[in-house]
């Protein structure tokens, strides 16, 4: 079985990674892109990388994710990729017909140094985009970063392209969400909708890699933002973005180029981080919390407080994205939960990532952060301090069966379970739904360990 050979005890690397506990970059530029309606992604190196993205994307979400490539060849890796590209837009235009081409790059185009302002400018010249289309594009170089640095450029090309201050302010709060499943993009909508807020949210991959089987293919699905919401977002009176790590550059960028005030939050997941959330939103609408807000929140700290005996003091060890790791941390501290381990293959760069889940967990916890932070390392704490629960994404798996661990699938990707794009985790009712998962994987355990004498009928 994979990694059951990991030595026991830390090894200390600065060099090398073994099974990564990210992705690269252009998946999350690939699914941001996802999240503009009637957009085409497209991933500027070779068929290689997008097959890789593209499958990543199709095995996690199960349905089939759309996207195109500069299919580069030997000639392309010595002299740049400007022909296929240029090639590529009148192939595209004239196939598919998409409203917007979403560029990526990849390993391969960084390294060459290929100018993607200069070639999409030169693709306008020479009329291979045609009137009323566009291209945008967002540099994602793999080697640095992951999936969730990709997401957070892509959401910052939309900004960049799109986004225009007309002088006139529309009212609205501009939603920025994280890296998220499209079930959590809808819970965050509807929690707006149900305060009354005016929103616009980007990327929004709800009814794109989550739409319905009904007999008919669609190239471009229903959802999507469309590009008229996302230049006015420009016009926005505020702006919140959800996820420090996946949000951020594009709640900056918006400030910078249009003059939108923003805050950052959490993910709302787990009870602290979405109070924290609903109450953002109040302030800048200015609007009051719904009784339904009020049902949902009562309901979830019902759960925690009844069933806290089956929480409090359990070990938990997690990995994944930075921000879904910030705020599940708090949840499972919320929930009297001990966090030993908190590791990301996301590089922590100037956010601090440590020092925050110091703050939520204490300093008894073991957080680890960057490209050296892999799959290897994170068996290898939790060998030496084996906690009740992992939580992660379907990686986690191999150690979990060779060390006899429960795991809650959490995070990108998940390829051998399915729902993650249906049940959000997020909001009161999607905190509830988590809760719940945590609460029957403890309780079964608690059942399959149970000595005769103690196998209870009610728990
Ligand atoms: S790491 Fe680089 S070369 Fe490999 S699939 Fe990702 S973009 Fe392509």
């Amino acid at each position: 079985m994979l990694l059951r050979h990991t030595p026991p005890g830390l090894s200390e690397r600065n060099a090398l990674t073994i099974n990564p506990a990210k992705t690269c970059q252009p998946i999350g530029a690939m699914y941001a892109a996802l999240g503009i309606h009637n957009c085409l992604p497209h991933s500027h190196g070779s068929q290689g990388c997008c097959a890789y993205h593209r499958s990543s994307l199709t095995r996690h979400y199960n349905d089939p994710i759309m996207a195109s490539t500069s299919s580069f060849s030997e000639g392309s890796s010595v002299f740049g990729g400007q022909a296929n590209l240029l090639e590529a837009f009148n192939n595209i235009f004239t196939l598919y017909n998409p409203d917007i081409v979403a560029v990526n790059t990849t390993c391969l185009s960084e390294v060459i140094g290929d100018d993607m302002v200069q070639i999409i400018k030169k693709a306008y010249e020479e009329k291979k985009i045609p009137e009323g289309k566009i291209v945008i594009h967002a540099n994602t170089p793999s080697f640095t970063g992951s999936h969730v640095t990709g997401y957070a450029n892509m959401a910052a090309a939309m900004v960049k392209y799109f986004a225009k201050k007309t002088g006139r302010k529309n009212g609205r709060i501009t939603l920025i969400p994280s890296f998220l499943e499209p079930s959590d993009m809808t819970e965050i909508k509807s929690i707006a909708a149900e305060m009354d807020v005016p929103y616009i949210m980007y990327p929004d991959t709800s009814d794109v890699v989550n739409g319905p089987l009904d007999g008919k293919f669609r190239m471009y699905p229903k959802g999507g933002c469309k590009k008229e919401w996302i230049e006015a977002s420009g016009d926005s009176d505020y702006a919140i973005a959800i996820g420090l790590y996946g949000a951020q550059a594009a709640a900056k960028l918006l400030d910078t180029q249009c003059k939108v005030p923003f805050k950052i939050v959490d993910i709302p997941l787990g009870i602290t981080a979405t109070d924290a959330f609903v109450d953002t939103l109040r302030k800048a609408a200015g609007v009051s919390v719904p009784e339904s807000l009020r049902v949902e929140r009562g309901q979830l700290v019902d759960v925690l407080c009844d069933m806290c005996q089956y929480t409090y003091g359990k070990k938990v060890s997690l990995m994944g994205d930075p921000d879904i790791l910030i705020s599940m941390a708090q949840f499972c501290k919320d929930a009297g939960m001990e966090v030993l381990h908190v590791l990301t293959g996301t590089p922590s760069g100037k956010f601090r990532f440590e020092d925050r889940i110091r703050e939520i967990c204490g300093e008894k916890v073991t957080v680890r952060s960057g490209l050296q932070c892999d799959m290897f390392m994170f068996q290898q704490l939790v060998m030496a301090d084996k906690p009740d629960l992992i939580v992660g994404n379907t990686y986690c798996k191999y150690m979990c069966r060779d060390m006899d661990i429960p795991l809650l699938r959490m995070g990108f990707p998940i390829y051998d379970r399915i729902g993650q794009s249906y049940v959000p985790m997020t909001g009161y009712r999607g905190s509830l739904q988590l809760l719940l998962k945590i609460l029957n994987i403890l309780m079964d355990r608690l059942d399959r360990d149970a000595p005769e004498e103690n196998f209870e009928l009610i728990m």
